[in-house]
């Protein structure tokens, strides 16, 4: 796939703007080689954006549901009928393999098509009240411009995550996408372009993040600011957003323990972890990070389980067959080494893997890798490793494991792996998760809530509940005669 040599990536009131002056350039991490050059926005930018969608607000908060909801089924449509060359920009930028970028274009699509439904069901109450001479209304409101910030590991899902519920509530939003992917916000926005978004209700300002943040942060006019990304900069929008006491909706880091109990069916519980672990290699907020296996079954599991990653294909996500791609950038992977060597001098023993890919290509790829032996005091049991490393501990019994996996200041996802029912609700009831996977490693989807507890994150993404972050209860108290 060729692109131009410069990207427009600026787009306010409907105009892709000029480029500024300043540029980033943007590239595969497979091979390192250069893709194309995006604009480096900041204040300025993010400010004309910020004004187009307070003016764009007034108009877009009076449609109907049913006018949102025809813009929102036509940009599913789209996204969904170039999902494969959407994927391939996505892998290009991102580096993952191109049927999960494709899976991800789709996943994405389907976000914009559950919102396009349930634009029309913004409820409201009517509050029997206590008293004859009165009557109690609460009805929704859209709240206001939101101003969205995403990550780099899912560039297409995490946005229209946001966007979809955003706009069907009837909100106005400024995007500020990842600096490694910019190109799957782009194309979202030329799809919505398409589809015939009205100017100003969405905004693309690529650059500065400490620029457009601070606008973001600074601006009444702003009075959400939605935000997928580490727990590190969730804790900073927190400080920095009370001068307006502007509300956040925060989807932060994870530390997902996983845990397979003696009655679990082997092969299934090892096919969903090698899946959970090593799924977009390892850089997926809710992937396992932690291993807990019963100390029966703990080496016929590890040897089925190893089977399973010595075979995985690794190389450039747009080769066929690939099924692990590069980390995003050497900060990544330089991470999961030290992750390794530290695990490694506090007495893991390395079952596979445990170095960087020594293959044909430049990109940042580390061979995916198990360790056994692992104990608390290593850093990988506390911290998100966010790449293809896998410590295994063993335990004895059920309320002990429960106990260390909820030893964490993470509280996004934890799986379960059992045949046993009463096994199955009782941990999933004990475990201090926002999400709880039983014998189930992709929960996201978009009808349902999604969302951390503790330090993973404010608010939740997806389902009915997704949609009510973006709009107000307004109280009616009316008394009549
Ligand atoms: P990150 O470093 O926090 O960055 C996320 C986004 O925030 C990027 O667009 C980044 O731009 C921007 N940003 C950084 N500093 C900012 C500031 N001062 N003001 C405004 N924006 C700022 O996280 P990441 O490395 O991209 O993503 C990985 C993290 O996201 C992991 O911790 C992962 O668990 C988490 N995540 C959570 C979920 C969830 O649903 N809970 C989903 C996906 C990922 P720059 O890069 O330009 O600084």
């Amino acid at each position: 796939m060729n692109l131009e040599n410069k990207t427009k990536s600026i787009w306010i009131n409907g105009i892709w703007k000029d480029f500024t002056g300043k540029t980033e350039t943007i590239y595969n991490p497979a091979t390192l080689e250069p893709i194309t050059e995006v604009d480096y926005g900041g204040e300025i930018e993010t400010a004309e954006a910020i004004q187009a969608a307070s003016k764009a607000f007034s108009s877009w908060s009076e449609t109907t549901g049913r006018e949102r909801s025809r813009i929102l089924y036509k940009a599913a449509e789209l996204m969904t009928q170039n999902a494969e060359r959407l994927g391939e920009i996505l892998t290009l930028e991102q580096g993952k393999p191109l049927t999960e970028a494709i899976g991800e274009v789709k996943g994405a699509a389907s976000f914009l098509l559950w919102y396009a439904e349930e634009a029309s069901r913004g409820y409201g109450e009517w509050i029997p009240p206590s008293s004859q001479s009165k009557r109690l209304l609460v009805i929704p409101k859209p709240i206001g411009v939101v101003g969205a910030i995403t990550p780099w590991n899912f560039p297409s899902s995490m946005i229209t995550r946001k966007i979809a519920p955003a706009l069907a509530a009837g909100c106005t939003i400024v995007l500020k996408p990842a600096p490694e992917t910019p190109l799957s916000a782009i194309e979202i926005m030329k799809i919505f372009q398409k589809a015939g978004i009205p100017d100003g209700v969405l905004n693309l300002v690529t650059g500065d993040a400490e620029a457009i943040g601070k606008a973001l942060l600074e601006s009444k006019d702003v009075k959400l600011i939605t935000f997928t990304g580490s727990t590190a900069v969730g804790k900073y929008l927190i400080q920095e957003s009370a001068a307006h006491v502007k509300k956040l909706s925060l989807e932060l880091g994870g530390h997902a323990p996983s845990i397979v109990f003696e009655d679990a069916d082997m092969e299934k519980a090892a096919t969903l972890v090698l899946g959970s672990k090593f799924r977009n290699n390892g850089q997926t907020c809710i992937c396992t990070n932690r291993l807990y296996v019963h100390e029966s079954i703990a080496e016929e599991f590890t040897a089925v389980l190893t089977e399973k990653v010595k075979q995985l294909k690794i190389g450039s996500g747009l080769e066929k067959g690939i099924e692990l791609g590069p980390l995003i950038n050497k900060k990544a992977l330089d991470k999961v080494h030290v992750h390794l060597e530290d695990a490694v001098e506090k007495g893991a023993k390395v079952i596979c893997g445990g170095t960087a890919w020594n293959g044909d290509l430049d990109g940042y790829f580390y061979e995916p890798t198990i360790l056994s032996n692992a104990t608390d005091e290593m850093i990988i049991m506390s911290e998100e490793t966010f790449g293809p490393l896998l410590p295994i501990q063993t335990f004895k019994k059920e309320d002990e494991v429960i106990h260390a996996a909820n030893n964490s200041d993470y509280g996004l996802a934890a799986y379960v792996f059992t045949e046993n029912t009463n096994c199955a609700i009782r941990t999933s009831e004990k475990l201090d998760y926002g999400i709880v996977g039983i014998n189930d490693v992709f929960p996201a989807t978009p009808e349902a809530p999604f969302g951390g507890i503790k330090q993973s994150g404010i608010g939740k993404e997806g389902g009915h509940h997704g949609m009510h972050e973006f709009l107000e209860k307004k109280f009616i108290s009316i008394g009549i005669e």
